[in-house]
């Protein structure tokens, strides 16, 4: 709040009406992925505030998490995990499922890629009800991880640019 870069960042997501379906108004980072700065502002705001929590994990969600939780875990010297959509690893998982606007999908996490007692920060590109965020965190959790944080770019409905959360 307050952070002169938010607007920057805000500015270079693009809203886009009634993608994928009617009524959806989709909110596409990729032009704040081809603006260098936008991009680094985003960065530099989660590393700023994770480099001293002692997190020795991070966890991006499939596919647009990826965009963000590799370059952050690299930055503050934590390890970096994806939880993919079903089918994806090869190695043996676990599974949540979680509610979507129609129907259900699933996260998965390579077993043996988190240990108990990891500090985990989860990072996806937006919020909206929290059901995504949800089955990461229990699957964090499912194996002993502690949830410390999950941060994302977007927090919907209001549309808030670098959403911080505790679920
Ligand atoms: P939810 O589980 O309801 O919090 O939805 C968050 C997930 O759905 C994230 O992985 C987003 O990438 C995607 N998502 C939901 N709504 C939108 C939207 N309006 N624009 C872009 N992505 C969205």
């Amino acid at each position: 709040k307050g952070d002169p870069r938010l607007k920057g960042i805000s500015d270079s997501i693009t809203v886009v009406p009634h993608f994928p379906k009617p009524g959806i108004m989709f909110q596409d980072i990729t032009t704040l992925l081809s603006n260098p700065k936008a991009f680094k502002d985003t960065i530099d705001i989660f590393v700023d505030r994770y480099r001293d929590m002692d997190i020795s994990v991070v966890a991006g969600i499939e596919a647009r998490g990826f965009m963000f939780a590799p370059t952050i875990a690299l930055a503050i010297g934590a390890k970096f995990i994806p939880l993919r959509k079903p089918g994806k690893l090869p190695g043996e998982v676990i599974s949540e499922a979680y509610e979507l606007e129609y129907g259900k999908d699933r996260l998965e996490m390579h077993v043996g890629a988190v240990q108990r007692g990891d500090r985990a920060l989860v990072i996806d590109d937006l919020v909206a009800t929290g059901g995504t965020l949800s089955a990461a965190t229990r699957l964090l959790e499912r194996v002993g991880a502690e949830v410390v944080e999950c941060a994302c770019v977007i927090g919907l409905p209001e549309v808030k640019v670098i959403q911080i959360l505790l679920l």
